[in-house]
């Protein structure tokens, strides 16, 4: 039988991540493409797994999240954000950052609505709102600094009628952080525009050179219409655990978890377990990350120094991105083919964060690998 299917998703191949890690394998590379840590999560982490399945913990979590994982993640955001979050009705678990985003797309998008995306962005931005039904709307962030362009949105908001926009902050793949201004612009154009904002601030805790991430959660006008994401991979080093939490106001929570019930209904309760338990015990470790990756930033850009690869600024997340030398002739796609193959060391082309493949002639690189890993990438891209 010729059964005909009519793709929800045209374009869609497998992502760039796990194409270069692909070629990283098949190269021998060294993989500073996709984003993870190439070191061990606490071992503590470890033993509450263990701990979890052999004391029970093995079948459905309450749809919301284990109450104890609930309880430390409203401590934790009270801590550093001031924002009290109910654990009954405002903090949602999740499995990972990715589905919390697929879900409040779904929950809030309807058929025709558009969604503005800032490029380069997050690689499942676009499709999920176009899944949904969803219509994206793509503004590129300025270069080279890739600052918000605030009169050509104003422009957007005025002439189109948004419905949602998505803001990732620290930024991956640029590593900008947005400021306490940008911040405030958004809130007052939430306010006059009437728009959701979701805010993906999976990288909360990786800010350096002591500023302050400013979240979303901090302004409380900003969280009548806000939903604010998280990532635990992010901050235990275990992006392959998939735990991710969402914040927001009740009203917002529980639409998002209508759908959640239906989607997924509740995540790994024995993870949930483990790190609730890892948070109430061990609360210095997430407070320490930012000088534990500004240590890793700046030895990663020291040792890189002497490749001659340009290094645009990096104030937050775990990626870096270098300019491609001027003299090279090839797109950015060939440019990074070309370095996995003959340097053997993987990277991620900036165009891929842009749904029209815009190439703005750079490569990100991810700096959340030992000093051993950084050594031996150096080595071969001198
Ligand atoms: N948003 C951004 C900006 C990310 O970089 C990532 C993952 N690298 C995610 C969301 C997804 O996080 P998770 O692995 O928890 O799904
Ligand atoms: N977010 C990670 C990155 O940017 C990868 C996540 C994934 O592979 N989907 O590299």
């Amino acid at each position: 039988m010729n059964f005909n299917i009519q793709s929800k998703l045209p374009q869609a191949g497998i992502s760039i991540f796990a194409k270069m890690t692909a070629l990283a394998q098949q190269h021998q590379a060294i993989n500073l493409a996709q984003g993870f840590p190439d070191f061990s999560p606490p071992k503590e982490l470890f033993d509450f797994l263990n701990e979890a399945v052999w004391s029970g913990f093995n079948q459905y979590a309450p749809m919301p999240g284990l109450l104890h994982l609930r309880e430390q993640i409203a401590k934790r955001i009270l801590g550093r954000y001031q924002f009290q979050a109910d654990t009954q009705t405002e903090i949602l678990v999740t499995a990972g950052a990715t589905q919390a985003i697929y879900t409040i797309i779904s929950a809030f998008v309807r058929p025709g609505d558009k969604v503005l995306i800032f490029e380069p962005a997050y690689d499942s931005y676009g499709p999920a709102v176009v899944v949904n039904g969803g219509i994206p709307v793509y503004l590129k962030l300025n270069l080279p600094d890739f600052s918000i362009p605030w009169d050509q949105l104003e422009d957007v908001l005025a002439r189109e009628s948004i419905k949602m926009i998505l803001i990732n902050n620290p930024h991956n793949p640029a590593g900008r952080i947005l400021q306490e201004s940008d911040v405030k612009n958004f809130e007052a154009l939430s306010e006059k525009y009437k728009i959701l904002m979701v805010w993906d601030e999976v990288y909360d805790m990786l800010v350096f050179d002591g500023n302050n991430h400013i979240s979303a959660l901090s302004y409380p006008g900003l969280m009548e219409s806000s939903i604010v994401v998280f990532s635990m991979g992010k901050t235990l080093h275990n992006t392959g655990w998939k735990i991710g939490y969402t914040i927001a106001k009740p009203q917002l929570t529980k639409e998002i978890s209508k759908v959640h019930q239906f989607l997924v209904f509740s995540v790994n309760t024995p993870a949930q377990y483990a790190i609730a338990k890892f948070m109430e015990l061990q609360p210095g470790f997430i407070n320490a990350l930012p000088g534990f990756y500004q240590e890793k930033r700046d030895y990663f850009l020291k040792s890189m120094a002497s490749t001659g690869l340009q290094f645009h600024p990096c104030e937050g997340s775990y990626f870096a991105i270098a300019q491609i030398p001027e003299d090279y002739k090839g797109s950015d796609v060939k440019y990074a083919e070309d370095l996995v193959q003959h340097q053997k060391v993987a990277t991620i082309p900036v165009s891929a964060f842009y749904h029209d493949g815009y190439d703005p002639g750079l490569i990100r690189f991810c700096f959340a690998k030992t000093q051993e890993t950084i050594d031996a990438a150096v080595s071969r891209l001198i």
